[in-house]
C-alpha cells in the first residue's frame, strides 16, 4: 500500500476544510486535503448562496467552493479525490487510510460536516436547490410571499417552520404521527403562529414540480395519509426537509468524544477534540449554527490550533 506522511492532514473539503487548508498552506504547513465523496461539501448541491459575505449579488454553491479551492491551492495546499475508510489516531504519527494509500500524519484537522437527512425520494434529489431545500436560514429567504411545506415533528422542523413564516404566508407542517417530538415550548410557540397548519398522520410520496424555460421548481407535493391510505395533493412552492441532520462521525466511533448526537466534542473556545494533535472544524463538531460562514471560521480556528500545537511539539 502507498504511504506518504505529511504535517497535516485535513478530512474534508466544504468550507471548513477548504479554509483550514488555505491557513495552514499560509502557515506553511503544505497541508494535504482529502476531499472525500463530496468535494467542496454540501454546498455543493444548492444554488444560490445569498448570506456568504463578499458576495453581494450572491453566488452559486458550486462556484464558491471552486474559489475555496484555488485560494487555498494558490498557497501550496493540495487534494486527493479520496474517502477515508480506517483512522489510528491513539498513537503518533496518525495514520489515515483511504482504500489502497495510507497517509501519516502529524496532525490532523476533521471536517467532515453533518449530513441533512432526507427522505430518500427521486423527486427530492431532482428538486433540490429548485424548491427542496434542508436549511431555512439558507433559503427561506427565496419563498417571500409562497406557500412551502415542512417535514418533520421534532424541533428542527418547528424552528424551520417557525422561522419560514417570516417569509411564507402559508407554512404546513407535514408529520407522519399525530403528535410532535419537538419540546412543548417550541411546539406551543407554533401552534399559536397563525400562518401555521399541521398536516397529521401523513408522509411525502412525491414532490411535484415543473419546468419551464428550462427552469424547475417545485409545484406541491403528494401526501399518504399513513392510517386511512389515502392520498391528497397539497400545493406549495418549496419543501424544506427537517428531519434531523447526521453529523459524519462513524469513522470516529469510540475514538473521538463525541455528544449523544455523535457530533464530536470539542474543547470551549478551540478546535481541540479529546486527542491531542486532531483538531475538529465546521458542521461535524456545530449541531447549532450549521453555516458556510461559521465553517469557515473554525477551518480558520483548527488550521491556528494545529500550527500552534505542532510548534509547541519541537519546543
Ligand atoms: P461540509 O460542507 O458538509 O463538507 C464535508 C466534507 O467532508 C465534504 O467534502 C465530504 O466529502 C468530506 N468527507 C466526509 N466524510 C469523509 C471521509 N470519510 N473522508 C474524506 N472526506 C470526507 N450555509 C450557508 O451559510 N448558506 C447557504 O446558503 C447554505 N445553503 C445550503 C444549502 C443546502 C442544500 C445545504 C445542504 C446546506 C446549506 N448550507 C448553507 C449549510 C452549509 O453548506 C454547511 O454549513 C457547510 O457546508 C458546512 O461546512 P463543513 O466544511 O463543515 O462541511
Ligand atoms: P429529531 O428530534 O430526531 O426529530 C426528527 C423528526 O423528523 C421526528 O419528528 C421524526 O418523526 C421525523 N422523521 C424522521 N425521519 C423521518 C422520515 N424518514 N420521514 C418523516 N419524518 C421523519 O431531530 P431534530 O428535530 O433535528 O432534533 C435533533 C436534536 O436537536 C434534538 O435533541 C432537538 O431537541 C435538538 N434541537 C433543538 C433545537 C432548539 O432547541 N432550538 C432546534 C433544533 C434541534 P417521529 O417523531 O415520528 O420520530
Amino acid at each position: 500500500m502507498a504511504s506518504s506522511h505529511h504535517k497535516l492532514v485535513i478530512i474534508g473539503s466544504g468550507p471548513a476544510g477548504l479554509t483550514a487548508a488555505l491557513y495552514a498552506a499560509r502557515a506553511s504547513l503544505e497541508p494535504v486535503v482529502v476531499e472525500g465523496i463530496q468535494p467542496g461539501g454540501q454546498l455543493t448541491i444548492t444554488t444560490e448562496v445569498e448570506n456568504y459575505p463578499g458576495f453581494p449579488q450572491g453566488i452559486m454553491g458550486p462556484e464558491l467552493m471552486d474559489q475555496f479551492r484555488s485560494q487555498a491551492h494558490r498557497f501550496g495546499a493540495t487534494s486527493v479525490y479520496k474517502n477515508i475508510t480506517r483512522v489510528e489516531l491513539q498513537s503518533r504519527p496518525f495514520r489515515l487510510q483511504a482504500d489502497d494509500e495510507e497517509y501519516t500524519a502529524e496532525a490532523v484537522i476533521v471536517a467532515t460536516g453533518a449530513s441533512a437527512k432526507l427522505l430518500g425520494l427521486l423527486s427530492e434529489k431532482e428538486y433540490m436547490g429548485y424548491g427542496v431545500s434542508a436549511c431555512a436560514t439558507c433559503d427561506g429567504f427565496f419563498f417571500k410571499g409562497l406557500e412551502v411545506v415542512v417535514v418533520g415533528g421534532g424541533d428542527t422542523a418547528i424552528e424551520e417552520a417557525t422561522f419560514l413564516t417570516k417569509f411564507a404566508t402559508k407554512v404546513s407542517i407535514v408529520h407522519r404521527r399525530d403528535e410532535l417530538r419537538a419540546s412543548k415550548i417550541m411546539q406551543e410557540k407554533a401552534r399559536k403562529n397563525p400562518k401555521i397548519a399541521f398536516v397529521w398522520d401523513s408522509v411525502v410520496e412525491e414532490i411535484l414540480g415543473k419546468t419551464e424555460n428550462g427552469k424547475k421548481s417545485v409545484t406541491g407535493v403528494r401526501l399518504k395519509n399513513v392510517k386511512t391510505g389515502k392520498p391528497t395533493m397539497l400545493k406549495a412552492d418549496g419543501v424544506f426537509m427537517g428531519i434531523g441532520h447526521k453529523p459524519n462521525t462513524d469513522l470516529f466511533e469510540g475514538i473521538l468524544e463525541m455528544d449523544p448526537n455523535g457530533y464530536l466534542v470539542i474543547q470551549k473556545g478551540s478546535t481541540r477534540t479529546n486527542i491531542p494533535g486532531v483538531f475538529a472544524a465546521g458542521d461535524v463538531a456545530d449541531s447549532v449554527y450549521r453555516q458556510a460562514v461559521t465553517a469557515a471560521g473554525t477551518g480558520c480556528m483548527a488550521a491556528i490550533d494545529a500550527e500552534r500545537w505542532l510548534e509547541s511539539q519541537h519546543d
